[in-house]
């Protein structure tokens, strides 16, 4: 992979700029000057982060009948790491360019016909020897601070399915295929953390270990990538910067037999989105010899024991977050200026629609506006928004920048016979509705 130079792109600083000025995403502890590549969602990014999970384990866990959800510790039995490999190979080279003194990751660096790396901060070629840097973050469990009392804030959560193997088949009895899958944070110390929220030390994963028979495997790798095609659609990737990069058997892992990187097309170049990955038994068979527990699986039709192979579809939030608002982010000139507008997929999207008054100034709208929000809220159609600032043109505009898929006017034929406008973000066309049929009509542009 190629150095992610800091992005200048035109686009990048208007999706960064948005997410501020919305309150989609802001520099963390930001009152103290920020802590370098640490971000907050805000109030509508919360929203987009949590649509995006909520999505993931509906199509991934609910709607199937063998995948078991788990939500483990972050903190782990350093045992764990060094069964996993972790703590011996957890580690990106390390290179120091000795005229600026910037550190980077050796293989992120671009290299001259002779083969020397190039600094991306300064341009000269004198580097200092590669060394090994583990990525994981440290710190001590309880009151001593010493080597007996260190632990690892997990730098994925692909290990706990693994340690938690044996739970999970003893109080569900799950036949093979089966899966296990969890949501959450992550961590590692990145030497070149950046590109937004692309790349930080602090970030969730939505991962599964399914667990199979080994003669199956590529039919299940081709059918898993096929599933997180079908996924990627359903939340509105632009498929055209979607690309499958096969990892050559050089750089996967040892026990790696194939490894696909799903990548994008962001607004800095093309980068890993996620990866799927064939792990055979490695994993289990590791946890077996350290635990001295068994992992072994029981066919009771064949009467077979065995440990299962795996396959490992690994996916970030975050960058799922970023791909999503660089696909949505649209500009649309119109006739006196240019319309800015995020076309999110009604499921992702923070608000699901807007109800507004059409005068700010008139009492009897505002407050059939405010009942007919009322009721769309107890019907539990959510989140809503309410909006009665400013003029109504305005406010179209500020629902088409969050990407609220449709806005509901409040005039004064709402008085007379009870129907608003609703109003498409995309296309901009209004037609009448009954304002009783609201809450109809955004569950059925629902998905989930
Ligand atoms: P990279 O080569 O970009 O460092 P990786 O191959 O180390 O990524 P994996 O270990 O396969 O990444 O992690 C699985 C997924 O977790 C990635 O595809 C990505 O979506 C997400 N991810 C990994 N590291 C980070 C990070 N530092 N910040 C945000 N998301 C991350």
């Amino acid at each position: 992979m190629k150095n992610e130079k800091k992005s200048e792109s035109d686009l990048m600083e208007k999706i960064i700029s948005l997410c501020k000025r919305r309150g989609f995403i802001f520099a963390g502890s930001e009152i103290y000057g920020g802590l370098a590549n640490a971000w907050d969602f805000g109030p509508l990014g919360v929203e987009l982060k949590n649509n995006i999970k909520k999505s993931w384990w509906n199509y991934f866990v609910h709607q199937r009948s063998d995948m078991y959800g788990i939500d483990a510790a972050i903190l782990m039995n350093p045992k764990t790491w060094e069964a996993s490999g972790h703590l011996k190979g957890f580690s990106d080279a390390l290179v120091e360019c000795k005229n600026c003194h910037e550190r980077f990751r050796a293989d992120m660096l671009e290299k001259d016909k002779e083969e020397k790396y190039i600094c991306p901060s300064c341009g000269k070629k004198e580097f200092t020897d590669a060394k090994q840097f583990n990525l994981m973050l440290k710190t001590f469990l309880g009151p001593a601070e010493d080597e007996s009392h260190v632990v690892y804030f997990r730098p994925e959560t692909a290990q706990a399915m693994f340690v938690d193997f044996k739970q999970v088949m003893s109080s569900m009895s799950p036949k093979i295929p089966f899966g296990i899958a969890q949501i959450g944070k992550s961590f590692r110390n990145e030497i070149t953390p950046g590109n937004f929220i692309f790349r930080t030390r602090e970030f969730e994963q939505m991962e599964i270990e399914y667990f199979i028979s080994k003669n199956s495997w590529q039919d299940q790798f081709e059918y898993w990538l096929g599933e997180l095609k079908k996924w990627m659609k359903s939340i509105g990737l632009d498929e055209s910067k979607i690309f499958y990069y096969e990892v050559p058997e050089s750089d996967r892992a040892h026990y790696s037999k194939r490894t696909v990187d799903i990548e994008f097309e962001f607004p800095f170049g093309r980068k890993e989105l996620y990866g799927l990955a064939y792990r055979g038994d490695f994993d289990l068979s590791s946890h077996q010899k350290s635990s001295g527990q068994s992992m072994e699986y029981f066919d009771e039709k064949t009467g077979e024991k065995f440990i299962p192979h795996v396959i490992e579809p690994s996916l970030g939030v975050e960058r799922t977050a970023l791909a999503i608002l660089s696909s949505a982010y649209k500009e649309e000139k119109l006739e006196k200026d240019t319309r800015v507008y995020l076309d999110l997929n009604i499921n992702l999207a923070p608000y699901k629609a807007a109800v507004f008054p059409l005068m700010a100034n008139k009492p009897e709208l505002v407050n059939k506006a405010k009942e007919i929000y009322s009721k769309i809220k107890s019907a539990k159609v959510a989140p809503i928004a309410f909006d009665d600032s400013g003029n109504v043109g305005k406010r179209y505009r500020r629902q088409d920048e969050i990407g609220t898929p449709y806005c509901f006017t409040v005039d004064f034929q709402t008085l007379e016979d009870g129907t608003v406008t609703v109003r498409d973000r995309n296309t901009m066309k209004q037609e009448r509705i009954a304002s009783d049929s609201i809450p109809d009509f955004i569950n059925q542009k629902m998905e989930f």
